[in-house]
């Protein structure tokens, strides 16, 4: 059976530079804020192509510094996706700020920049696009929406590290974005972990110190901070892992060009890749009328598939008294027809 996950044949790969990074993590005995929570910054940072990157504890995390160092607060409003995963519209929620929902466009699941504009009011602070299964939203046209009515964009980039549009990457186009590394993320690692990254440098300090107790130099506390911070232990880990990023994209890419010839006598709507984007098919999810039914045909083929997502956040217990008597029907109908194929960076690894 190819599962959706098989972290033995990505650890397979990787054993050796794995073991070795875990003994000198235990002989060097440091373990928060260290030298490789800074190396790994300055490396991601790097990647993306942007000045800095701060790790924190994991993405939901880095959703709320990032909305927190923009100032984003009670009173204020936040454009959010309808059908996204939701720890981006939790995030609003948490800093006190209300989650407006833009329906996606339903073939690139992506939210749809035609649909903002209608939407921004005077207590719209940011706009949140999510870049869903590792498409690149629309940003050209998302940032000059925001110019426009001049309001902040925060990215969602959980699901699209080496994605890009244009060349340029996930989380280099917004104003200060964020990224989750949960062990199943295109960039995984070994337990919870995120980051923030920004070009804004005093943001940046912002988030250095909030993650930290609201303090960069110790017991001097300049706000009131959180703890959460990226552990030693999964930076240095996660440095290894980088290295092999855009390989397991190529390979992800690859596996999605698979599936689309063995399955291209199904009705169902597949992904699309836009000229110019670089899909990095942290899901490859296919939209069809019997999911039911198809799901069980491909487990039978030996594909365990999965929903992402079966709910859409308005409509989860923990939001459906606040949007009572709103409708999405985009959302709605993605929840109903969505199924994700198995694919990861590692699939076709000898074990
Ligand atoms: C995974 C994910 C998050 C949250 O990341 P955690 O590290 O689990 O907190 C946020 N947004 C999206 C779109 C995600 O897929």
């Amino acid at each position: 059976m190819i599962l959706p996950n098989d972290f033995t044949a990505e650890y397979a790969a990787i054993e050796t530079e794995v073991q070795a990074k875990m003994h000198e993590f235990f002989a060097k005995g440091w373990y928060i804020l260290g030298e490789e929570v800074q190396a790994f910054e300055k490396e991601f940072a790097s990647y993306v192509g942007v000045n800095h990157c701060i790790g924190v504890a994991n993405g939901l995390d880095a959703l709320i510094l990032a909305l927190k160092a923009l100032g984003v607060g009670t009173g204020d409003e936040v454009i959010v996706p309808s059908n996204t995963y939701i720890a981006s519209v939790l995030a609003v929620s948490h800093v006190g700020a209300t989650p407006v929902f833009v329906e996606p466009n339903s073939l690139t699941h992506n939210i749809d920049p035609l649909r903002i504009e209608e939407k921004i009011t005077k207590k719209t602070k940011a706009i949140l696009p999510v870049h869903l299964y590792g498409l690149l939203c629309e940003m050209p046209v998302i940032m000059r929406v925001a110019e426009k009515y001049n309001v902040y964009v925060v990215e969602d980039c959980a699901q699209a590290h080496g994605a890009t549009y244009a060349g340029k990457q996930a989380g280099s186009w917004g104003h200060v974005n964020a990224f989750s590394f949960y062990p199943t993320k295109n960039l995984g690692a070994y337990g919870d972990a995120g980051a923030v990254t920004t070009n804004d440098a005093a943001i940046a300090k912002k988030i250095q110190m909030l993650r930290n107790y609201g303090s960069q130099i110790r017991y001097q506390n300049e706000i009131i901070g959180y703890n959460s911070r990226l552990d030693e232990i999964q930076a240095g880990l996660l440095r290894i892992k980088l290295r092999y990023l855009n390989d397991w994209n190529v390979m992800r890419r690859a596996t999605a060009e698979l599936f689309w010839k063995e399955f291209s006598d199904k009705a169902w709507i597949f992904p699309v890749e836009p000229q110019g984007y670089y899909h990095v098919y942290h899901q490859f999810v296919v939209q069809s009328e019997q999911r039911e039914a198809d799901m069980l045909a491909l487990e039978s083929m030996g594909y365990k598939c999965l929903i992402h997502y079966p709910i859409p956040p308005y409509k989860s217990n923990a939001y459906k008294e606040q949007y009572e008597g709103m409708v999405f029907p985009i959302a709605d109908e993605l929840a109903r027809k969505v199924f994700s194929l198995p694919l990861h960076g590692t699939m076709w690894n000898k074990k």
